[in-house]
């Protein structure tokens, strides 16, 4: 079991890299806590896949270091490292029974036979493929598969960490849920750093303790799914989590008051000058309200949609489409309305960075 440590990592698939765009992976420092649950959470093609293989080793870094605890593992094989990676599409042997496919990675690591027995049952039993153990692999479906990947990543105790890539891309959509839930147990139970790879906010922000959040190459937050949602420390964090995400709007800022066009948001401090080529305002649905005409910034209504738990209104402001809650009892004649802000959730962005009291200043000097 380990800390795993990234160091001024990057990677760039192809030779001789010289601009960011050359670069799979920018510079990335993170630091995985020993028993964490993370989740790695990004859009398809920003670097999850070579991030994993980059600590498991099946892919050497252009640059930095890879550290389990003190250890430098960088130029150290994957059979050195004692980490078990779960991928996309299952890997099983097909002749072997599903039982043999189990005990394999212990076998290989001459762990005793008893031991690898009682191993292989407790792990059958979490995963419900006890009734099949027999089972020749070759005859059962994607699922079943998929569930003896799992498996047999989980099946070592004494790893340092378990990596699964997307594990449950092809697992049924019913299924899915359960099987998130039985990683989340199966994590409780045995205290070993997960880091799950998905491209879906509803499986990270279920399975994780902690949320690593990447877009282009690079880490743009880390957080509790808490902390996501209520401080995006990117724009792109901003509107990639939560449904819909954060309304996001080009603004000017003048103390303690933000300029969309020529219409006044009040902000919860005084900011001082911002030099950016972008400045934004960001804003959650959840504290946008929808009001009749008068009230607050005027908007134009162009449809209201009920998503069960709530009312989303979307609306037009000075040109810009935003998304904004439907208070119950509300209801609005006509297409005109306005928007009321909750200033305490009025975030500004710096070239898609989260201004906050540190890099601005709390109060204006
Ligand atoms: P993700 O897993 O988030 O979808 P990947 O890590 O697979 O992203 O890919 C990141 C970037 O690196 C993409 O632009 C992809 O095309 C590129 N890439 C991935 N694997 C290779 C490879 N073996 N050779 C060249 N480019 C690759
Ligand atoms: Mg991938």
């Amino acid at each position: 079991m380990a800390r795993i440590t990234l160091d001024h990592l990057a990677h760039a698939y192809k030779p001789d890299p010289r601009r960011a765009e050359d670069y799979a992976l920018k510079e990335i420092n993170h630091v995985w806590n020993q028993g964490g649950a993370y989740a790695l959470l990004g859009p398809s093609g920003c670097g999850k896949t070579t991030l994993l293989n980059i600590i498991s080793g099946l892919v050497r870094p252009t640059r930095g270091r890879v550290r389990f605890d003190d250890l430098d593992v960088t130029d150290l094989p994957t059979e050195a490292r004692n980490i078990a990676q779960v991928f996309q599409f299952p890997v099983v042997y097909d002749t072997m029974t599903v039982r043999e496919n189990l005990a394999f990675p212990l076998k290989n690591r001459h762990v005793p036979r008893d031991r690898t027995a009682r191993r292989v049952e407790e792990i059958a039993h979490l995963l419900d493929l006890t009734r099949v153990l027999d089972r020749k692999a070759s005859n059962l479906t994607a699922d079943m598969k998929q569930k003896i990947s799992l498996g047999r990543g989980l099946v070592r105790p004494d790893v340092a960490a378990i990596l699964f890539d997307e594990p449950l891309t092809v697992i049924d959509p019913h299924l899915k849920w359960q099987l998130r839930s039985t990683l989340k147990e199966i994590h409780r139970a045995l205290d070993i750093t997960m880091i799950y790879v998905t491209h879906d906010q509803t499986e990270a922000l279920t399975f994780a303790d902690k949320v690593v959040v990447m877009h282009d190459g690079a880490v743009v937050q880390t957080g509790t799914p808490d902390e996501l949602f209520e401080r995006p420390a990117h724009t792109f964090v901003g509107h990639f989590i939560g449904s819909p995400g954060m309304n996001i709007l080009p603004c000017r800022v003048e103390g303690a008051s933000a300029f969309i066009g020529s219409e006044r948001v009040a902000l919860k401090r005084p900011y001082r000058p911002l030099v950016a080529e972008r400045v934004e305002l960001g804003i959650r649905p959840e504290f946008v309200q929808l009001q009749p005409k008068g009230v607050g910034l005027p908007v134009h209504v162009r449809r209201i949609d009920d998503i069960g738990r709530a009312r989303i209104a979307r609306v037009e402001m000075n040109g810009h489409p935003l998304a904004a809650s439907v208070p119950d009892g509300i209801s609005i004649e006509g297409d005109e309305a306005s928007l009321v802000l909750d200033p305490r959730h009025v975030h500004i962005y710096a070239n898609g960075h989260l201004v906050t009291d540190e890099s601005a200043g709390g109060h204006a000097a």
